[in-house]
């Protein structure tokens, strides 16, 4: 009995950049404020300002002016969408009064986009790592 090897295949997934590979690992970091790039901590000065680079790898968070806009409409996207979903089943499962729900929605339409700010910030560059990977031995976005 002879042992024949059969030729492996190449694999296209081998061909595409390491990011493309893996969007959960970048979503994961995006989602604990990291670089989503190199996983690298302490990329926001404060809760809502970014620094400019990465102080890891490099990679400038801003690439150009506006960059930020989709961030901005996933802010808005997932922190209404869930504003909306807790007062509807507050609406149909509380004991609150319509003033309390009132005081409640506002509560949330001006608190979640404030708590999610950050992580659209990341989530969008994560997104943008995927659709526009850096390549190769260059270091991100280096001038
Ligand atoms: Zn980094």
């Amino acid at each position: 009995m002879s042992e024949q090897r059969r030729p492996v295949k190449p694999s296209h997934a081998a061909d595409l950049p390491v990011e493309r590979r893996r969007p959960r690992v970048l979503f994961g970091r995006a989602l604990l404020r990291r670089c989503p790039h190199c996983g690298a901590k302490g990329i926001f000065t404060n809760w809502m300002a970014l620094q400019e680079r990465c102080p890891r790898c490099g990679l400038q968070f801003e690439r150009e002016e506006g960059y930020f806009l989709g961030a901005y409409a996933i802010n808005l996207i997932v922190a209404e969408f869930l504003g909306f979903g807790i007062v509807v089943l507050l609406l149909i499962r509380g004991d609150l009064s319509v003033l309390q729900m009132q005081i409640l929605a506002v509560v949330l339409a001006v608190g979640l986009p404030f708590l999610f700010f950050p992580y659209s910030r990341t989530l969008w560059m994560a997104i943008d790592l995927i659709v526009h990977p850096p390549r190769g031995d260059r270091r991100p976005n280096a001038r």
